[in-house]
C-alpha cells in the first residue's frame, strides 16, 4: 500500500514524513520534539515568524469579540488596514480576499472591468511571462500558464498571451487590440527567485503608458517585507496600477487583498465583485497587528541588513562547494540559491540538519527566513548549509549501494 493511500487528505501534496505541533520564532518543534530552523515561513507567511505576542494578543483579543461579519455592513478594522495599505502604497481602494490565487483573480477582474467600462470589452487579454506562478484556481492556472499544472484539466481560461521573461521585444509584438494589461511578479518566487533588470519594469510602465494598458504586479510572495520593503516595486521604483498582496499580510491568518488606483477601479461597481469571509474581522485583526510591527522604525533596515548578511554567507559556501551550489539570487529575505545537484536532494540534506527550506523552479533552493531572523540564527542556518553540502559532496564520492 502506499503512503498516500494511508491518508484522507487529498494526495495533491508531496509531503515530507515530518510534521510540527508548535512554533516560536525561527524554530518549530516536530510532534517527535526535535527543533527545527524554519527558513521557510510557511513559503513567505509567517513573516513575524511562529507565535510573535503581537500577533498572538491581536488574535486572542478580536476572538472575544466578533470573529465574522458579512460584507451587507460596515467594516471599521477593515477600513482602518485599508487606509494604512493605501498610505503606504499608490492604490486608492483595497479589496480583501482570503488568498493569492483570490487576489490575482480580483487583479484580472479589476483589469478586464476597466477597459469594459470604458466601451472596450474586446480589450480582456493580459501579457504574461514565461516562469510566472499566479495560483492555482482556473484563471490563475492560465496566468501561470504552466503546461504541468494546467494538465487535464480543459481547456485553459482564454485571454493570458505569454512570452520569455525579461524580453521587451516579445511584450511590445504581444501588445494588439485586445491587450488590456501586463501582468509580472516583480521577483518570480515560485519560477526560481527570478528578476529581470530594474529597466526591464520601467520599460514595462511606459509601454503600459503608452498604449493605455494596466500595469499589474502580482506581489502575494514579495509584498509585505519580503524583499526589504513594504512591497518590492517600492525598491524598484515603478508603480503599478493594481497588485496583489496575501501570504504575508496576515502573519500566518488567511488574508489577501486587490491593491488598486481609483482610475485602475473605475470599473468596480456595487455587485461587480465580493466574497463572503473576505475582510473577515479575525483575518483584518492579523493583519494590522502585521503592519503595527512591520511599520516600526527600522523594521526594514533589519531586513536588507539580515539580507546582506545571508547573501555574503551564502556566497562563500559556494565558493567551497561549487559542486553542490552555484548561484545566489534575490532581494530582502527572498533569496534563491541554485543548485548543481537536484534541487529536491539538497532540500532534504537541509532537513537532516534540521533546517527547512522550499524548492522553487529552475533547480532552486529558496531560504525564506521569517523576517524578524537574528545574526545568529543566520548564521546557524548557514552552518547547517554547510554541513548539508558536506554530506552531499561526501554522498557523490562514494554513491550508496542500492
Ligand atoms: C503563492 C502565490 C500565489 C498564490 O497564492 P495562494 O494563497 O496559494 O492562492 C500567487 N502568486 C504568487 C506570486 C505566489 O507566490
Amino acid at each position: 500500500m502506499t503512503k498516500s493511500a494511508a491518508t484522507h487528505l487529498l494526495p495533491v501534496f508531496a509531503r515530507a514524513e515530518l510534521g510540527f505541533e508548535r512554533g516560536e520564532g525561527c524554530w518549530l518543534v516536530a510532534t517527535n520534539g526535535e527543533r527545527y530552523l524554519d527558513f521557510t515561513s510557511g513559503v513567505a507567511v509567517n513573516a513575524l515568524g511562529h507565535a510573535h505576542p503581537a500577533l498572538v494578543k491581536a488574535l486572542q483579543e478580536q476572538a472575544t469579540k466578533l470573529w465574522h461579519m458579512s460584507n451587507l455592513f460596515q467594516s471599521p478594522d477593515g477600513e482602518k488596514l485599508a487606509v494604512r495599505l493605501c498610505n503606504e502604497s499608490f492604490a486608492d481602494f483595497v479589496f480583501f480576499c482570503n488568498s493569492g490565487a483570490e487576489a490575482m483573480e480580483c487583479v484580472i477582474k479589476v483589469v478586464r472591468r476597466y477597459h469594459a467600462t470604458k466601451g472596450h470589452p474586446e480589450r480582456y487579454r493580459m501579457i504574461t511571462f514565461e516562469g510566472a506562478f499566479h495560483g492555482r484556481t482556473l484563471a490563475t492556472l492560465a496566468a501561470t500558464g504552466s503546461a504541468k499544472y494546467l494538465e487535464g484539466f480543459g481547456p485553459p481560461m482564454d485571454g493570458f498571451d505569454q512570452v520569455p521573461h525579461g524580453d521587451l521585444e516579445a511584450v511590445k509584438k504581444a501588445i494588439g487590440p485586445q491587450t488590456a494589461g501586463i501582468l509580472i511578479e516583480p521577483i518570480q518566487g515560485e519560477g526560481g527567485v527570478r528578476s529581470a533588470p530594474p529597466a526591464f519594469y520601467r520599460a514595462l510602465r511606459q509601454l503600459c503608458d503608452e498604449h493605455g494598458l494596466l500595469l499589474a504586479f502580482d506581489e502575494v510572495q514579495t509584498g509585505m517585507g519580503r524583499t526589504g520593503d513594504l512591497f518590492a516595486h517600492r525598491r524598484l521604483g515603478v508603480t503599478p496600477d493594481v497588485m496583489s498582496l496575501a501570504k504575508a499580510l496576515g502573519g500566518g491568518f488567511p488574508i489577501g487583498a486587490c491593491l488598486a488606483t481609483a482610475e485602475a477601479a473605475s470599473g468596480m461597481t456595487p455587485g461587480s465583485h465580493g466574497s463572503t469571509f473576505g475582510g473577515n474581522p479575525l483575518a483584518v485583526s492579523a493583519a494590522n497587528a502585521v503592519l503595527d510591527v512591520m511599520l516600526q522604525p527600522g523594521f526594514f533596515d533589519h531586513v536588507q541588513k539580515m539580507s546582506l548578511l545571508l547573501k555574503q554567507k551564502l556566497a562563500s559556501v559556494i565558493d567551497r562547494h561549487p559542486e553542490i551550489v552555484s548561484e545566489v539570487r534575490g532581494e530582502g529575505l527572498l533569496i534563491g540559491i541554485k543548485a548543481v545537484v537536484p534541487s529536491g536532494d539538497l532540500v532534504s540534506a537541509l532537513r537532516d540538519q534540521k533546517l527547512l527550506t522550499v524548492g522553487a523552479g529552475d533547480n532552486v533552493v529558496r531560504f525564506l527566513p521569517p523576517l524578524i531572523v537574528t545574526e545568529g540564527e543566520i548564521e546557524e542556518g548557514v552552518a547547517r548549509l554547510e554541513r548539508a553540502c558536506t554530506a552531499l559532496a561526501s554522498s557523490l564520492k562514494t554513491p550508496a549501494a542500492s
